[in-house]
């Protein structure tokens, strides 16, 4: 579909995740396209994300590692210390490559890339960074941005986007919030040695993840040591000579070098001229769009976080692509929203797919649960107090496997498979007839009786 009354055919706001896959896919189909970024392209997966977030998980795990080898025969020779510095110096360089690769990308597939913030004109009209730009069809993919109580002192805490260039590691930190970005860095600042507290306003961790696996998470974050101050919201933060102080709604108060707000994110629609173009935005600020990514306005589409749909990147990546597919490669496609395998990068990580155990109840009425907990074998040598944790649930009309939650080591490795039997629809049978993989974690899920 080309449009020479425009400048480009397709011009796309934003090279994150779902912005780049749409528009290598549109340019590869044929379309002249062109891409607005205002920060570095790669968006906030690959520069303040996924990518730089499961490097500094690498490095939290390294220190229970070099105990752990002395239980395996290793002499480790003194004390281990950490370097904030140096770890934060190779995970710069190594985002500076990937994002160095998204730009050679963009090039090769023969999508221009304009610097600077786009902002709607009218529905086929542009400005980015002073410069005025036509395109027959637009796609919004501007991502989402941390969201932040507003209380007093909020200006002293930071956010994952801060997190990940501290020039200094806080000796005592207090994580806000229990969704994945609270838990996972949680995980990492007591891993690399500082004193970890997870303010949370709810009763437990992850609200919306199956509640066994939750619950681990909170004993085994209790076991570590992690502080877990619960059913508290923060009211105010001050900031003295040595540190901060943290209020609370309950009426205490944390000493604290850092605050992280881990409070959800937004959808990035403020001051986009959505309004001029006429797109219709919903309570969060998010891009209302259909199925096939269409908003309101007919040449007008949106993918990713800003649509506030399912926040993960591999889901704004099917997203742009279905988008590029169905508009310019003529195939038309849909991003599919079910049984999203997800991982969860705490200490130990989960991986979940499908219904959770009150959904499915919610749903079916009745269903069956197989349950497997086990200290992993490297464990009984180590006597680190830390357990597996698998389940599956099943809809019994069906025999369905309709849901799987596991914690434990490696399970983000483990559900991205499981996730295909769930998706193919497997049976609890089926699973029965897989011969186990022995010795493995894994192997639990097909024992299960
Ligand atoms: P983004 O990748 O956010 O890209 C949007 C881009 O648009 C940005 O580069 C932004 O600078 C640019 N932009 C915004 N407004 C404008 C404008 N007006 N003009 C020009 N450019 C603009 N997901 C996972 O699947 N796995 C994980 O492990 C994971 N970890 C995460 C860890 C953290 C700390 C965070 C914050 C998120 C994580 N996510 C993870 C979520 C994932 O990063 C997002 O779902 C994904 O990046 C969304 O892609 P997107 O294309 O919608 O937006
Ligand atoms: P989440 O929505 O997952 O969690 C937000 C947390 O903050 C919840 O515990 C919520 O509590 C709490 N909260 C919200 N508002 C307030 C407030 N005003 N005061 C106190 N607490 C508050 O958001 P995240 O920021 O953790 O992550 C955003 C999204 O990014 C995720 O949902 C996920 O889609 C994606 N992501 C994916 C990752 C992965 O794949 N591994 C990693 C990181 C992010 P309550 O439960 O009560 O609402």
């Amino acid at each position: 579909m080309t449009s020479p009354s425009y400048d480009y055919d397709l011009f796309v706001i934003g090279a994150g995740s779902g912005g780049v896959r749409a528009a290598r896919i549109a340019a590869g189909h044929g379309a002249r396209v062109a891409v607005a970024e205002d920060y570095r392209v790669g968006g906030t997966c690959v520069i303040r994300g996924c990518v730089p977030k499961k490097l500094l998980v690498y490095a939290a795990h390294y220190g229970e590692e070099i105990e752990d080898a002395a239980a395996f025969g290793w002499t480790v020779p003194g004390k281990a210390s950490f370097d904030w510095a140096r770890l934060i110096a190779a995970k710069d360089k190594e985002i500076e490559r990937l994002s160095g690769l998204y730009v050679k990308g963009l090039d090769g597939a023969g999508a221009a890339l304009l610097r600077g913030r786009a902002r709607l004109i009218d529905a086929h009209t542009l400005d980015v960074g002073g410069r005025r730009v036509t395109a027959a069809t637009i796609l919004v993919a501007t991502g989402g941005t941390p969201e932040v109580p507003a209380i007093p002192g909020a200006e002293h805490a930071i956010t994952s986007n801060e997190a990940f260039h501290l020039p200094a590691q806080p000796k005592r930190v207090v994580v806000v919030g229990a969704g994945y970005i609270a838990v996972e860095f949680a995980g990492i600042f007591h891993g690399l040695g500082s004193t970890t507290t997870i303010v949370h306003r709810g009763p437990r961790l992850l609200r919306g993840f199956d509640d066994d696996v939750a619950d681990r998470l909170q004993d085994e974050y209790r076991d570590k040591g992690i502080a877990l101050h619960l059913n508290a919201s923060p009211t105010a933060i001050d900031k003295g000579p040595d540190g901060l102080t943290l209020h609370l709604s309950d009426g205490s108060a944390i000493e604290t070098d850092a605050v992280m707000f881990a409070t959800g994110r937004r959808p990035n629609t403020q001051d986009l001229g959505l309004e001029a173009a006429g797109v219709e935005t919903g309570p969060k600020g998010e891009i209302k769009v259909d199925l096939y990514s269409r908003t309101n306005v007919p040449n007008i589409y949106a993918v990713g976080d800003v649509t506030d749909r399912v926040a993960l990147t591999p889901v704004a990546i099917k997203e742009g692509h279905a988008f590029a597919d169905t508009l310019f490669g003529n195939r038309p496609a849909l991003a599919d929203h079910h049984d999203v395998p997800t991982a969860v990068f705490s200490q130990p990580p989960i991986g979940t797919v499908g219904l959770t155990e009150a959904q499915a109840v919610a749903r079916f009425g009745t269903v069956d649960i197989y349950e497997a907990g086990f200290r992993p074998m490297k464990h009984a040598l180590t006597g680190r107090n830390t357990r597996t944790y698998m389940k599956l649930i099943v809809e019994p009309r069906s025999d369905r496997v309709v849901g799987a939650h596991l914690i434990g080591d490696d399970t983000p490795e483990i559900i991205q498979v499981v996730g295909i039997a769930v998706k193919l629809g497997a049976t609890k049978a089926q699973f029965d007839r897989t011969v186990a993989v022995h010795p493995t974690a894994a192997e639990e899920l097909v024992l299960m009786r």
